[in-house]
């Protein structure tokens, strides 16, 4: 984010506008429109056809060079179809520290004016860092359509009762739960539909806004998908966008984190390769006590909960504390990478079965009966199996698997620094080292051979050849 929005009050002062032509009439329209007293100094001439009386009153059209007028009590100053008058002008408001802002000249402005649904109360400000305004327009026209006509009046309704229901509910989750069922309930209903006074009626019949607001404390346990944010699920999001305290793991992306809603509090319980957490029991005692505390609670995992992700333990704890939960589903890793890498998990008739396995510990993998996943057909799949990769490729080996069968080491799939090497089970060990890092899993099966990564590697593997045989 280069450009800060900020609302600014412009019936604090006036304005100036430079410069004249359609240009300087749309920008008349907008500033009258947010109440402001403007003065306006034309480039060229005063033409300020089809304005309303209304608006003409809020203007001073003001003579002289804007060059050497007196800027005192001045909020902002506006340049529009100006030209060079505009530039000079920028430069004299900056050198005087007024924001300023000349219509399609990032350079010489302090501000950006953004493409703006207006609904009364309720304003909406696209902006792209001037990078494109045709992406805020077409966003703005979008916007337009999902907003409810009347959304400004419901702004404006529930400003007139907040501050009565702020002395009847001092706690603030639980004033925001009041609102949200107000907004999400009849109430809302009937402003956005024009029926104000039945709404006032309707918010005046709650007796006790306090148990109105009410709400159980809940935990939703959350898959948070492999890394990439638009692969949350729609329900996922709306957990994050509902959450009063949202307990994470490590491996969840900052991408992710971003799309929780801005007041819920953020708590890191995860562990790391290599360092240790707060422990499954701590953390189900949290998720217990938060619920308890009549909090909406997000238990947020990497990839899915229920695969690696002892969502099971905490479903188990929380059924047993009586607390109300529910469970949304994540993209496990082994599907990102999937879709990331181009890796048909299954295939006809070459890979009938996908085995999920975790070979945590390099002693885990004693623990693991290969000879159970050698069939050819299969398509195994190893979570956190970065340092066990050389038990992995010894424990399918001596079950009979050959050295050739294709595998990869897929890394922080759908993230932005996602990596892949592929090869033969016979390499795994080094293909580790070529993906520097995890989280990554490890795939072995004919598979791998359909996936781009593989292509490319022919690829490669073909031009160096040509290289050696030209030499
Ligand atoms: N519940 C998670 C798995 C948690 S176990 C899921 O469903 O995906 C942690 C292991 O998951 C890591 O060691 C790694 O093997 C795998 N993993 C998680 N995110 C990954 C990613 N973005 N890319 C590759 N592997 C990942």
């Amino acid at each position: 984010m280069r450009y800060l929005p900020v609302f600014l009050d412009l019936q604090t002062g006036s304005v100036v506008l430079v410069g004249s032509g359609e240009l300087a009439l749309a920008k008349l329209r907008v500033l009258t429109a947010a109440g402001a007293r403007i003065r306006w100094y034309a480039t060229s001439a005063h033409d300020a056809h089809g304005l309303e009386p209304a608006q003409l009153a809020r203007i001073d059209f003001a003579k002289g060079d804007p060059l050497a007028a007196d800027l005192a009590g001045v909020v902002a100053v506006f340049c529009a179809g100006a030209g060079d008058v505009g530039i000079a002008m920028a430069l004299r408001a900056k050198s005087l520290g007024l924001p300023v802002n000349v219509m399609d000249d990032i350079a010489h402005s302090t501000f950006i004016f953004p493409a703006i649904v207006d609904r009364g109360d309720v304003v909406v400000a696209i902006g792209t860092g001037g990078t494109s305004p045709v992406v805020a327009r077409r966003l703005r026209e979008k916007i337009e359509a999902i907003l409810p006509a009347r959304i400004g009046e419901l702004a404006k309704f529930i400003g007139r009762f907040r501050k009565p229901i702020h002395a009847h509910i001092p706690e603030a989750s639980q004033r925001r739960r009041f609102w949200e069922r107000v907004i999400d309930g009849p109430i809302g209903t009937l402003v956005l539909s024009g029926h104000r006074d039945d709404a006032e009626a309707a918010l005046k019949a709650i007796h006790d806004p306090a148990a109105y607001a009410g709400g159980e404390g809940r935990v939703a346990i959350v898959g948070a998908g492999p890394g990439d944010p638009d692969l949350l699920t729609v329900k996922a999001l709306r957990a994050l966008q509902d959450a009063d305290v949202v307990y994470y793991d490590e491996l969840v992306s900052p991408g992710i984190l971003d799309r929780i809603r801005r007041d819920a509090t953020r708590v890191p319980v995860g562990r790391r390769a290599g360092k240790s957490g707060i422990g499954q029991d701590a953390i189900n005692k949290l998720l217990i006590e938060s619920a308890k505390g009549g909090k909406r609670v997000v238990r947020l995992k990497g990839g899915d909960a229920f695969v690696f992700g002892r969502g099971g333990e905490e479903v188990e704890a929380l059924r047993e504390a009586n607390i109300a939960y529910s469970i949304v589903p994540g993209i496990t890793a082994a599907l990102g990478a999937g879709a990331d890498f181009e890796i048909p998990l299954t295939y006809r008739d070459q890979a009938r079965r996908i085995t999920f396995v975790t070979a945590h510990q390099a002693d885990d993998t004693g623990s693991i009966d290969w000879s159970t996943l050698t069939d050819a057909r299969t398509t195994r799949v190893v979570y956190m199996g970065l340092t066990s990769a050389p038990s992995v490729r010894e424990g399918l080996l001596a079950a009979g698997r050959s050295p050739e069968t294709p595998a990869g080491v897929f890394a922080r799939v759908t993230r932005d620094d996602a990596r892949a090497a592929v090869g033969t089970l016979d390499q795994l060990p080094s293909l580790v080292e070529q993906v520097q890092g995890g989280p990554a899993i490890l795939i072995i099966g004919d598979v791998v051979a359909h996936s781009a990564a593989w292509n490319r590697r022919n690829v490669s593997t073909f031009i160096s050849h040509l290289l050696e045989a030209a030499e």
